[in-house]
């Protein structure tokens, strides 16, 4: 028997909740600190979604352990917009009711990124031993470095290696610049094998501790100029590095989710990646939200608008009518569906989905 949605017809009219007119009012005071922020406008791009390769002739081998994988292009390099925010730019008349929507779904369901994303993982790794701040910035920063082309999941997994070998080898507080400075690369690049890239992520790993040794006194840099001057480290890295690591609000993090998302819901024009998302997002989102969108929206496209295999039977979006892309087709087959097929349907999703099922109150 199938499993449905037990959800009211009433269609949202756009009308902001409580919560956005409460943001709103909290909004005005915090633009008056966020102004006081001075930062130099450009800085170096090391690439869209930190893929971590400088480029040759434009065209590198991707390092991977699976056969039949393409070659991967980089980016030429180019300058990053420092966005002023808030710009006057109208708000697309679709956010508000879409992004109350995930937000409400995402309060019901636990994504990777909510145990696993990278300002997580040190806090999920770290249970069992202390965690000082200056630890917290550091792991963030080397999760953040992992991450590209990643799944959470293994950059999790990469991360406990280093930790159980930093342990075992008598660095009590586990991943710390110290003991980064110890090891060597190439036990280095052995204990990250399973991420994308992992050989030149250990190179850039090593440089970058040198460098913050040697010139931000062993700390992690709270400037975007230093941030990106670490080998690779991009604007996405650098920007949640600052939300995170030192609650500057500078810039949204936007990986492919955040883009691709925004893209499908037209809340940017560009077709192309997501530095340019970044800059549109920054011209009219407000500042406030600039760094919960990262969280929401990857948690988002990890569990119920996945880039393949979306669920758009379990998205409240397509019963409001208010996402273009509904997977028509799948909902007519979920609503005939027996419990066995759905069940093993759900078996392969990221997260469980059972709450999902239970909204009635749309
Ligand atoms: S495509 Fe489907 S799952 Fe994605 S937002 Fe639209 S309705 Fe939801």
């Amino acid at each position: 028997m199938a499993v449905p949605l037990r959800r009211s017809a009433r269609v949202i009219d756009g009308t902001r909740s409580k919560y956005f007119i409460k943001k709103e009012a909290e909004r005005s005071v915090k633009k008056e600190v966020n102004e006081e922020v001075s930062v130099k406008k450009e800085v170096k791009n090391e690439d869209e979604d930190d893929i971590l390769i400088p480029p040759r002739d434009g065209v590198v081998k991707k390092e991977s352990k699976e056969e039949g994988e393409e070659d991967v292009k980089i980016p030429p390099k180019k300058k990053v917009k420092l966005s002023e925010g808030e710009s006057g730019k109208p708000i697309p008349k679709n956010f508000y009711p879409i992004y109350e929507q995930v937000k409400k779904m995402r309060s019901l369901i636990v994504a990777p990124v909510d145990t696993m994303g990278c300002a997580e993982i040190p806090i999920t790794l770290n249970k069992d031993i202390p965690l000082s701040p200056r630890n917290y910035r550091f792991q963030l920063l080397v999760s953040l470095m992992l991450s590209s082309q990643t799944k959470d999941e293994i950059n999790y997994k990469a991360m406990a290696n280093m930790k159980q070998y930093f342990l075992a080898n008598g660095f009590n507080d586990g991943i710390t610049i110290e003991s980064m400075k110890w090891i060597d690369e190439k036990k280095l690049d052995q204990l990250i094998f399973s991420v994308g890239f992992h050989t030149r992520k250990a190179s850039y790993i090593k440089k970058s501790v040198d460098i913050l040794l040697s010139k931000w006194d062993g700390e992690v840099p709270n400037t975007l100029e230093g941030l990106v001057s670490l080998p690779g480290v991009g604007p996405k890295m650098a920007f949640l590095t600052l939300q995170k690591a030192w609650d500057l609000n500078l810039g949204i993090g936007v990986d492919v989710h955040v883009d691709r998302l925004s893209k499908m819901w037209h809340w940017v024009k560009n077709k192309k990646g997501p530095e340019e998302t970044r800059v549109e997002l920054e011209s009219w989102l407000p500042r406030d939200l600039w760094t919960e969108i990262n969280p929401e929206l990857v948690g988002f496209g990890q569990s119920i608008c996945l880039p393949r295999g979306r669920r758009c039977d379990l998205c409240t979006l397509s019963k409001l009518k208010l996402c273009g892309n509904v997977d028509r087709a799948l909902i007519k087959k979920v609503e005939t569906m027996g419990d066995d097929k759905l069940q093993e349907m759900n078996s392969k999703l990221r997260f469980d989905p059972t709450p999902l099922m239970d909204i009635e109150d749309l």
